[in-house]
Parts: C-alpha cells; sequence; structure tokens
C-alpha cells in the first residue's frame, strides 16, 4: 500500500502498539513534536483491548460518516486556498459528509468554490456575543448567514494557546446551536500527561458535561453537534491512536452521554469523529471500528489528494 506522504514516510511500530508516523512534514504542518523528538518509542502505560459500546446503547449502523478538514492557520495566501479548493472540487461528490474549516478570509472563496460538490463549509471558531464592541470577534449569524453549516469548537489549541475554559466554549457552542442552519463539531480530548495516569475517560467526561450543558438532547438527536475526541498527543505529532484506542474512547463518550441525557438513543445516535494525525493508510482500520464515525484531519487536509483518500477511506 502506498505510504502517506509518499517517500517521507516512515512507519515505526512501537513495543505500545501505537504506529508513529515520522517525517511527515509538509509545507504547511509545522508538527510541535519535541515531545517526541528524540524518542521513538514512547512508553504509554494505559493500553485498551477491543471494547463494545454498553448494551443500553443499541448498535446503530445509520451513522452517517463525516470527515472533516481543519486547515488551522493555512495556507498563506489566497492564492494557495484557491488552489487547495480547486484540488477538493475536482474529487467531486462524496458518499460520506464531509466539511471543511479553512480560516476566515478564505470561507467567502470555499463556498463558491465548492457549491455543488456537497462539501461543507465551517469556521474555525464563533464567539458567543451576537453584535456589539467585541473587536475581533465574530459572531455565529455571521458565519450562518455567509453560508456556514459548521463551527469548530473547544480545539485543543484554543483551549491550550488561547486560553478558551470549557465554560467559554459552552457559550460559544450555546450560541451557534441558536443559529438553527450551524452545525457544531465539539472537540474533547485528554493530554498525554493526563493519558499517562488513566485520565482518559475523566477528562473527557468533564469536558462533555461542561461543553455540552444545557444543549438540548433535541439537538443532539437531529444531528446538530458531532464529537470530535482528539487526544492532544495525537494531534499534528505523526502519532496515531490505536484501533482499539480511538474505540475505547469513543465508548467512554458515548457512556457520559448515556448518563448525561440518560437517552440510549441520543449516545447511539451521536457521530464521534477520531481526530489525531489520521492519514489516507491509518483511516480505514480506524473506521473499521464499531464506535468510530469519521475523522477530524489537519495536516493531511491541506494535500488534497490525501484527503480526498481519507474521504474515500472513510466509506469503503
Ligand atoms: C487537528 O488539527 O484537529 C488535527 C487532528 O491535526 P492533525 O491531523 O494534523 O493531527
Amino acid at each position: 500500500m502506498k505510504l502517506f506522504y509518499c517517500n517521507l514516510s516512515l512507519v515505526l511500530a512501537t513495543a505500545a502498539g501505537f504506529t508513529i508516523q515520522t517525517g511527515n512534514i509538509n509545507k504547511y504542518n509545522s508538527i510541535s513534536t519535541a515531545l517526541y523528538a528524540g524518542n521513538p518509542n514512547p512508553v504509554f502505560p494505559v493500553q485498551y483491548a477491543p471494547v463494545a459500546a454498553s448494551p443500553a446503547i443499541s448498535s446503530n449502523t445509520n451513522r452517517r460518516p463525516i470527515v472533516a478538514g481543519n486547515w488551522k492557520l493555512n495556507p498563506a495566501t489566497k492564492a494557495e486556498a484557491i488552489e487547495l479548493l480547486n484540488g477538493l472540487k475536482a474529487g467531486g461528490v462524496h458518499d460520506s459528509e464531509v466539511v471543511i474549516f479553512p480560516p476566515l478570509p478564505y470561507l467567502s472563496d470555499a463556498l463558491t468554490i465548492l457549491a455543488g460538490t456537497g462539501i461543507n463549509v465551517g469556521a474555525q471558531n464563533a464567539g458567543s456575543n451576537t453584535k456589539g464592541a467585541f473587536t475581533g470577534e465574530i459572531a455565529p449569524s455571521m458565519l450562518a448567514s455567509s453560508g456556514c453549516s459548521h463551527v469548530l469548537l473547544g480545539h485543543s489549541e484554543r483551549r491550550s494557546l488561547f486560553g478558551e475554559s470549557d465554560s467559554s466554549i459552552n457559550e460559544r457552542v450555546q450560541a451557534c446551536l441558536a443559529e438553527a442552519s450551524l452545525n457544531v463539531v465539539l472537540c474533547v480530548g485528554e493530554t498525554l500527561e493526563e493519558y499517562e495516569i488513566g485520565l482518559l475517560k475523566s477528562v473527557v467526561d468533564t469536558q462533555l458535561r461542561k461543553g455540552l450543558a444545557g444543549v438540548s438532547a433535541d439537538d443532539l438527536l437531529m444531528g446538530r453537534v458531532v464529537i470530535a475526541y482528539e487526544p492532544v498527543w495525537a494531534i499534528g505529532t505523526g502519532l496515531v491512536a490505536t484501533p482499539n484506542q480511538a474505540q475505547a474512547a469513543h465508548v467512554a463518550i458515548r457512556d457520559t452521554l448515556l448518563s448525561m441525557y440518560t437517552n440510549p438513543e441520543v449516545a447511539s445516535k451521536m457521530r464521534i469523529q477520531y481526530g489525531g494525525s489520521v492519514s489516507p493508510d491509518s483511516v480505514k482500520d480506524l473506521m473499521a471500528m464499531p464506535d468510530v464515525d469519521g475523522a477530524l484531519v489537519g495536516g493531511a487536509s491541506l494535500i488534497p489528494d490525501s484527503f480526498l483518500k481519507i474521504i474515500q477511506g472513510s466509506w469503503n
């Protein structure tokens, strides 16, 4: 099978069962892997065996896969953005739901170029204020009325670099859902330190309870929220969670939803994406897990060929 990022990929299997893809640096994705520098075999003490969803949550095979591309602060110019968009457009229409999150200045080009492809366009963040003296903020109504269908909220970079707390993320979630045409992709995930001391489930549980506070079961049943499980240690590092690890985390997310909403249908219908160094090589094994419903893709979404292969892999 062709390796992701072609000649730059070097895949190392670790004793811990992880796949580390090193050298997957492309011109946009400056990988901040100081964490792993010089350590090709990090040891992760918490391992996960195959795990199934709680019997209270009916197995639901009708969740349409959803693949999203988070462009982050890339590319640097509008001309490059247009090239990327035309590359995506050439991929035609897809069976999975697809969303891209370009930087704000490119949203209008994205909406124009991708019209008719079925690819949805969303924003990487939104404020919770509706209007007024909030310089630099973007209101959900501005996004909705400009044609955006999705907003990405609670990304780990927003949490760690820009100090967004669970409660401020929750205000944004509620403000976005107040716009009838906006859907939310809410990111949750633990840091490496939290992972290593076995806190994955409790961290994700807290982020969900606080992030979704006040959100109605109806909004969830209508599919207006997608959860993206993104272990922080996997984002931009080339270190992909194993399918079993992703599955275990997604089951934990469904358990929290069941406990929060006491409605098995909410837990069963929720689509949960895995995010963290997803590539064309890893997507199929991840998607083979019963509770993995798609992927949130950073670096690879900036290469049309790779992103299109991931979309394809999410369906086949
Ligand atoms: C992300 O930014 O949400 C992400 C998952 O990035 P990457 O795919 O590059 O790890």
